[in-house]
């Protein structure tokens, strides 16, 4: 079953870059480890991704308004946020090969590479440093944020000038945190450059529990709908965590942990967290409401990071399944008996929506009108117009890349005004009338 597993990464790693999903970061210079370049699949992905979690929990909604701050902020702001302090990892060194590893990771006391003694724990900050202007000393020193979250809390009061909203309420932001990871790997899920989505949703003090664990529930459902969104099978890959209070981050009251059944083992997939009144408070920021109480709100935190969105996605749409020889309403030219890689990616999330071939590359007649047809469609839907090969060959290369639907014109298209439409998942073929096409589309894609 492990075996299985780590198969599975690999097989994925492989067709990200075999299908230009990701790439390894800085290939033509031997590489940069743990590094990734998202590729021209990859980053439709990605970005359907983020729009959808733009548009549903930014722009669908009233009581959110959107927000996209500065990557390198005044290290004020993490003197009182607490992360000088506390944005720390235990860290460990092997006395005899002096690989670092993250104490808390470990299963032994021992080093996981040669059994060597490790020496004792010293608290490693993992915010990226570097120099802001032209003089590299030490009055220059500036960090990468390490989360999206503070560039929230320093704007919080510009925003309720700007919009006068009124509690609660909730800023959302999308953007790139940086954290020197002891031990970055298995793929894009921990990198030392990766992508958050955050919201932090202020409300007025609790006057009970009850209060704010109302608000953080209605979160975690709104966390699992997108979870669902991603076509995730909660109840089989989903295992959510309350972290004990010993292990809670600095800020955090409570926190949900939402466990992926990832290859390599159960781990965090996002964060729900409680954070108090912990921000505005060191910031020294507070709210003024209609009967002019001045007071400091609390703040619940959905915190999701990008690429483990992408990767858990990547891992719950792949499969695996063998093409019988034999002729059946499956049956696909070209088809001999093999295996096919699909990924069965939700419709909204996948990299390209329509594939259009014309079934013979030298018939310029059938290629005009493959050519007509996806210029029509690519208007509305990401396309992609491919004549090389069989079709059998196409049909294998949008599966992997997630195609839900290709459309072929042949012979009979010239004389019928018709062309087949294959479904991904059940390889099904219908004919549907060109000028259908649009409504065929819209009532399976946009829904
Ligand atoms: P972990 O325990 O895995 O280090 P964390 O609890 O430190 O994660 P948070 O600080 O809660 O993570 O960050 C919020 C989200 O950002 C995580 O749930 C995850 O989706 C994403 N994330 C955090 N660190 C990384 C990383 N190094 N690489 C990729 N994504 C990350």
């Amino acid at each position: 079953m492990a075996e299985e597993k780590n198969d599975l990464m690999e097989k994925i790693v492989s067709l990200c870059k075999r299908r230009g999903f990701v790439f390894p970061g800085s290939e033509i210079y031997g590489g940069m480890a743990n590094t990734w370049d998202y590729g021209p699949y990859g980053v439709e992905l990605k970005n359907n991704i983020k729009r959808r979690w733009w548009k549903k929990f930014i722009e669908d909604r009233e009581d959110m308004v959107g927000l996209d701050a500065a990557l390198i902020m005044n290290p004020k702001v993490w003197e009182a946020s607490g992360h000088l302090a506390n944005f720390t990892d235990p860290l460990v060194e092997c006395e005899k090969c002096h690989n670092r590893f993250r104490e808390d990771a470990l299963e032994e006391k021992k080093c996981p590479n040669c059994g060597g003694k490790l020496t004792a724990p010293k608290q490693f900050n993992m915010m990226f440093k570097t120099f802001f202007g032209s003089a590299e000393e030490s009055a220059n020193i500036a960090y990468f944020r390490p989360e999206t979250a503070q560039g929230i809390f320093v704007n919080f009061k510009n925003i309720i000038d700007t919009t006068r909203k009124k509690l609660p309420f909730g800023i959302g932001q999308i953007g790139k945190a940086f954290r020197n990871e002891i031990t970055p790997g298995n793929f894009i899920f921990r990198t030392r450059e990766f992508e958050q989505m955050e919201i932090e949703y202020f409300i007025p003090v609790p006057k009970k529990d009850k209060d704010w664990e109302n608000i953080f529930q209605d979160w975690r459902k709104e966390m699992i709908g997108w979870i669902k969104d991603l076509g995730i099978d909660v109840k089989k890959e989903i295992h959510e965590l309350n972290v004990p209070k010993d292990e809670l981050a600095h800020y955090s009251k409570k926190t949900i942990d939402f466990l992926y059944n990832f290859p390599f083992g159960q781990k965090e997939l996002y964060g729900l967290a409680y954070r108090t009144d912990f921000d505005l408070k060191s910031h020294g920021l507070d709210y003024v409401d209609e009967n002019n109480n001045k007071f400091i709100p609390h703040v619940i935190e959905p915190s999701l990071g990008v690429d483990r969105s992408f990767l858990a996605a990547l891992c719950s749409a792949y499969t695996e399944e063998n093409l019988t020889p034999s002729p059946s309403p499956s049956q696909e030219r070209g088809a001999k008996e093999e295996k096919r890689v699909v990924l069965k990616l939700p419709n909204w999330l996948a990299p390209v929506k329509v594939a259009v071939f014309p079934l013979l590359k030298n018939k310029p007649e059938l290629v005009k009108k493959a050519k007509e047809i996806f210029d029509s469609l690519k208007t509305d839907y990401r396309c992609e117009f491919d004549d090389n090969g069989n079709v059998g060959k196409r049909y294998r290369r949008q599966d992997e890349i997630g195609t839900p639907y290709c459309l072929t014109v042949d012979f009979d298209s010239l004389e019928t005004d018709d062309v087949t439409v294959r479904d991904r998942d059940s390889m099904k073929q219908v004919r549907v009338k060109i000028k259908e096409l649009g409504e065929y589309f819209k009532e399976k894609l946009e829904k």
